[in-house]
């Protein structure tokens, strides 16, 4: 580590428990953040500020002006471009020693091998139901480490799975039937701070993971309770009919 990296990370290095060891794990390490939007974000703000080795940003959309008040890395000048190429500008002036990876494309079943490959930690970060399930089963086949975010509402949900662990949880055994869960922010609306809660979760769990510093909650469902200030939790477990999970099994 230079004398540059020592500065800009001195607070951190302070941490007994992350010091160089976890700063010089999370150097090496790969994010894949699936979703530039505002849980994104703010996930891709403190893995960037953090200096994780390299971090790879998917989303096909462009921004909007309705994005602006919780899509923080992002202006007005920003409107109508790429939100990958947007969020890459902004993240590469904080910390130019960060590899970006801005990846404009949605994913699909031809391409999320290509571009999930080589990630030690996905953070899904997405808005809609095909992408995740798709995101979740790669990854549960591939036994990489799963932090998935939601926000709707006053409400946001945080849970991790631990796919590089056997008998964790698929995001199917949580929602076997992830058609209901089509909630869209255009329609049932969204307020700022509660993406920005469940993102900055979303990047401490990840910088955890990332640096094999401290504990991870995982297989529990938190949900937050913007309106009323509260966090719940429930323990998850593997559904025997589960159908992703039997499939794996056999
Ligand atoms: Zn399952």
């Amino acid at each position: 580590m230079n004398e540059q990296a020592l500065l800009r990370y001195s607070r951190q290095l302070l941490l007994s428990n992350f010091d160089v060891n976890g700063q010089l794990s999370l150097s090496n390490k790969r994010a894949v953040i699936v979703g530039a939007g505002g849980l994104g974000n703010i996930a891709a703000t403190y893995l960037v500020g953090a200096g994780v080795g390299s971090l790879v940003l998917i989303d096909d959309d462009c921004v909007d002006l309705s994005n602006l008040p919780r899509q923080v890395l992002y202006s007005e000048a920003d409107i109508d471009q790429p939100k990958v190429l947007a969020a890459q500008a902004q993240l590469q002036v904080r910390n130019p020693s960060v590899e970006i990876i801005p990846i404009q494309a949605r994913l699909n079943a031809e391409n999320v091998s290509q571009y999930l490959a080589d990630a030690d930690v996905i953070l899904d970060c997405c808005d809609n139901f095909d992408t995740r399930r798709l995101v979740h089963r790669w990854a549960q086949q591939h036994q990489c480490p799963l932090v998935s975010g939601a926000a709707i509402r006053w409400e946001g949900q945080l849970v991790t799975f631990r796919y590089d662990q056997t008998l964790s949880p698929c995001y199917e055994c949580l929602y076997p039937d992830l058609s209901d869960q089509q909630l869209s922010c255009n329609v049932n609306g969204i307020i700022g701070p509660v993406v920005g809660t469940i993102g900055v979760q979303q990047a401490l769990v990840a910088l955890k993971l990332l640096s094999g510093t401290g504990q991870v909650k995982h297989g529990v469902l938190q949900l937050f309770d913007g309106l009323g200030g509260d966090w719940r939790s429930m323990r998850l477990s593997q559904d025997p009919d589960c159908p992703n999970c039997r499939v794996e099994k056999s």
